[in-house]
């Protein structure tokens, strides 16, 4: 990891940018996904801690089978919120997946020295201890935060833009 709930900082933060056009949802779905095999090999204590799920090709992969279903689980979940029909569309869901796995590697790269995120072509993890973990740590909370108040107040400018343009229709 960073300790998966860490990654959604990234992921709220994308959400504050790109509204939308980008689902927390699938986003985090994707960090559980990436962190089962690690989950896994904790807990049996065999195999590689962070393995293939935590290099860019294995992130691929677990980034279509996020979008697949986590695009389903999404919607029925914000159905169940919201109380009424939630779409995701595909473009979205792939993005949000790509972005959540893409960005599980590289943090987690930052801190695993088990970790070969460009296996099979390199064993070279050239941005590991570039921070420190705390200094890691803190990054991912100041990004969850800063992102929890862009997207208010993002999301408030748009909505009261979109209010005007009414009017004048
Ligand atoms: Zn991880």
């Amino acid at each position: 990891m960073p300790f998966t709930p860490f990654h959604m900082g990234t992921g709220i933060s994308i959400k504050a940018l790109l509204q939308g056009s980008f689902s927390l949802m699938v986003f985090g779905w994707t960090q559980i996904v990436m962190d089962i095999q690690p989950l896994v090999v904790l807990i049996t204590g065999e195999g590689h801690l962070h393995g293939f799920s935590h290099t860019y090709i294995g992130a691929c992969l677990l980034a279509i089978f996020s979008a697949l279903s986590g695009k389903y689980l999404s919607e029925i979940a914000l159905k169940m919120v919201q109380r009424r029909p939630i779409h995701i569309a595909w473009w979205v869901s792939l993005l949000s997946a790509f972005v959540g796995s893409f960005s599980h590697v590289l943090l987690d790269s930052i801190m695993h020295a088990d970790m070969e995120p460009f296996f099979p072509f390199s064993e070279i993890n050239p941005i590991l201890g570039i921070i420190s973990i705390p200094a890691l740590h803190k990054l991912c909370i100041y990004l969850g935060l800063f992102g929890a108040a862009a997207y208010f107040v993002i999301h408030i400018y748009l909505s009261k833009k979109h209010e005007q343009r009414n009017r004048k229709d």
